[in-house]
């Protein structure tokens, strides 16, 4: 692979079509070889409430993308111990694809806490930084311009929050992930309190 890679990383808890919907917007208009889908770690003091343990958020993506080549699954910080930071997921990438150009996805929600981030000063200049913007964070972006792309994506009004909520209220969640996550969710009688 000659490289231009993207890394996106998230709870996904759960997966669903907003995530697939940017993230292949974003390998559209970047021309992304691969588009890395990174579930993060799960705090052991947030295992029971709302989060759930990383093999079954792992699981749903790989259902989730498996359908499509340039979507990758990667464990790389379900695998690390301790606590995960970006710059530690960028290297890992850096150090398998030496010679590629390396895109961090991030919402643009999290712009404003960036500067607490570990080494921040360093990974922006270890990879390029990919912000989705939406309409309303208009007045962010301009202030931050300098950090890196700025690409609006197609705003797709769900989150996974919205998700758990519906199924908690015994809704149905049908169209808002793939069939087959959906099927594992119900399968393994997950979110239900
Ligand atoms: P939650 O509702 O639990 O906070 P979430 O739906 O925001 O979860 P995450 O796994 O936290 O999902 O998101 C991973 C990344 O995907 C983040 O950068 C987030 O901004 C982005 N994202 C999530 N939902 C959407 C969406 N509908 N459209 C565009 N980007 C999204």
């Amino acid at each position: 692979m000659s490289g231009r890679i993207g890394l996106f990383g998230g709870t996904f808890n759960p997966v669903h079509i907003g995530h697939l919907v940017v993230a292949q917007d974003i390998l559209n208009k970047l021309k992304l070889e691969k588009m890395y889908f990174i579930p993060c770690g799960t705090p052991p003091h947030k295992v029971g409430s709302d989060m759930l343990e990383a093999r079954h958020r792992q699981a749903m993506v790989k259902l989730a993308i498996r359908d499509n080549p340039g979507f990758t699954l990667s464990d790389v910080e379900l695998k690390r111990k301790g606590k995960s930071y970006s710059i530690d997921t960028v290297r890992h990438f850096k150090g398998k694809y030496p010679d590629a150009r390396i895109f961090f996805i991030i919402g643009a929600d999290i712009l404003p806490a960036l500067h607490t981030w570990k080494d921040i000063n360093i990974l922006i200049n270890e990879c390029e930084f990919v912000v989705m913007t939406r309409p309303e964070h208009d007045t962010i972006e301009k202030a931050v311009r300098n950090v890196g792309h700025f690409l609006n994506v197609r705003d797709v009004e769900v989150s996974s929050t919205e998700i758990r909520n519906l199924i908690r209220a015994g809704k149905s969640i049908h169209y808002m992930v793939p069939r087959e996550v959906e099927k594992y969710i119900a399968d393994e009688k997950l979110y239900k309190h």
